[in-house]
């Protein structure tokens, strides 16, 4: 199956549920055609965004499946990079 959706990444989708590219964790759907199943796009996380998650002090932020877990450091590609 070919994606939209990159590796080593969090995506957040309409209803705040974290995913990543792995089928179980974003679903048939979001791993597609990159929307959920209401049709709503599943934004990917930013270095901003994991700084804002992490300053709720929940901890870094982690996809349902557990897979990816992302830093609030910039890769070398300028995306958080993978804890
Ligand atoms: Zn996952």
């Amino acid at each position: 199956m070919t994606t939209t959706l990159a590796d080593n990444a969090l995506f957040i989708g309409d209803n705040g549920r974290l995913c990543c590219n792995a089928l179980q964790c974003a679903g048939s759907t979001a791993l597609a055609t990159g929307r959920d199943l209401s049709g709503q796009a599943v934004m990917r996380l930013d270095v901003a965004a994991v700084r804002e998650w992490m300053s709720y002090g929940i901890g870094a932020p982690r996809c349902e499946c557990g897979r990816v877990t992302l830093s609030q450091v910039a890769g070398p590609d300028g995306w958080p990079a993978v804890k």
